[in-house]
């Protein structure tokens, strides 16, 4: 789950990191009256979960109430487009107004998981400000990685070395404070991101976080009460979360082939063969290990809800679940839902030849495959552009003029 800049600035504060004094708007009059608060000048920031909000526009300097107030208005509605969030952009509903620093330089400071070693590791850099990929890809040289046994914590031969690397000799105590503090919040909340990007030396030689980002793991929320109070859902997709409030994993993609999966494993290999046969998938949607009528007819109703999909493909994998009750299931929801496209089911699994039975003798258009490859085929040629008649077509014609 990802935090807005405001609220892992919140957190950070909790933990005596220095962040700049502001408070969040959500009307142009609000932005006027903070900035007025907090005296000149103020940065306006767009509070969206997206990283190179700068760039596109969703930062913004204010030497005046009134030019604070101007660019709210501005910024409040628009739709940003940032490096991460893809043409459909977000759309800014809060703006974060905070004090302008005067910077000396900007710093690159984070702590993440790093899988492959299954430690957190700390990542830092004299090149703050720019993306972290850039820096690593023009300056790898400039990149400092320190992992951290866990057991033992962020020992101070560390903080020394990341003292002497970022030339922040002369903030000596501050920088050994906020690091440990945020090593303290990381292992706390249970994060698997926590960044600041720009740390920054002030003209008066402080630390302060410009910038602040903050993940916390999807599977510790459970014990975060006070994190799961935080997430903004008007930041997610309407058919995520409805999705979501039914028990259903999905997650919304661009192509036109709905998919209909028990287990995560199954789904991802769903959407490779797909791709692998030429076929672009709408969606990934896992029903749970259950897969009942409920789950099904429900993910019946978000598929055919987005105007693209041209077929569905259910993939369902007997394990826990006998296919002949996931067959009844499908049977069921299709009583409740009308789904105008074509369905193509694979069924495997315990009772697999009862559930296909029970499929082809319902009366239903239903294509059903024996095998997972097969099913792919047949999914792709219904979806599949029919650009060889139409070549053929032209040519008769041209030989014909
Ligand atoms: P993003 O990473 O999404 O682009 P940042 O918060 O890093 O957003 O802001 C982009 C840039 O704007 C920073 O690198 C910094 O130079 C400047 N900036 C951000 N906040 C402030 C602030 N409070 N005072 C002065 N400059 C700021
Ligand atoms: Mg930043």
């Amino acid at each position: 789950m990802k935090l807005h800049e405001y609220q892992a600035k919140e957190l950070m504060s909790q933990y005596e990191v220095p962040i700049p004094e502001g408070r969040v708007a959500y009307f142009p009059y609000d932005a006027w009256m903070v900035a007025m608060e907090l005296g000149f000048p103020v940065v306006l920031k767009a509070q969206v979960l997206t990283g190179g909000r700068g760039k596109a526009g969703g930062v913004k300097i204010a030497k005046t109430a009134d030019e604070a107030r101007d660019i709210a208005q501005e910024l409040f509605g628009k739709t940003l487009v940032t490096a991460q969030t893809g043409p459909q952009g977000v759309k800014v509903r809060k703006l974060l107004v905070e004090k302008a620093s005067s910077i000396k330089r900007e710093l690159y400071f984070s702590i993440t998981i790093d899988r492959t070693i299954g430690k957190p590791v700390v990542i830092a850099s004299k090149r703050g400000g720019m993306s972290i990929e850039e820096v690593s890809e023009l300056y790898p040289e400039d990149i400092i990685k320190i992992p951290i046994d866990p057991a033992v914590g962020f020992l101070p031969y560390q903080i020394r070395r990341l003292k002497y690397d970022l030339d922040l000799v002369e903030q000596e105590k501050e920088i050994s404070r906020i690091v440990s503090n945020l090593y303290k919040l990381f292992i706390d909340k249970d994060c698997s991101l926590l960044e600041m990007n720009p740390l920054v030396v002030t003209d008066t030689n402080h630390l302060v976080a410009l910038d602040a980002k903050i993940e916390i793991d999807d599977n510790a929320i459970f014990r975060r009460k006070e994190i799961a109070k935080m997430r903004d859902l008007t930041e997610y997709d309407p058919d995520e979360l409805e999705a979501r409030f039914a028990g259903l994993n999905f997650i919304k993609l661009d192509g036109d082939i709905g998919c209909m999966v028990n287990g995560a494993g199954l789904a991802m290999a769903t959407m490779d063969v797909i791709k692998f046969a030429g076929g672009n998938p709408a969606n990934f949607l896992d029903v749970g290990g259950e897969a009942t009528p409920d789950t099904i007819a429900k993910g019946f109703e978000i598929i055919t809800r987005d105007p693209k999909v041209k077929a569905i493909f259910i993939n369902i994998f007997g394990g826990i679940v006998r296919c002949d009750k996931v067959a009844n299931g499908i049977l069921q929801a299709l009583k409740t839902v009308e789904v105008k496209v074509p369905i193509v089911v694979r069924l495997t699994g315990m009772n697999k030849e009862e559930g296909m039975e029970m499929l082809k003798n319902s009366g239903l258009a239903f294509s059903v495959a024996q095998d997972i490859k097969e099913a792919a085929h047949m999914i792709t040629q219904i979806t599949k552009p029919k650009k060889e008649e139409n070549q053929t077509t032209k040519e008769t014609n041209k030989k014909e003029k």
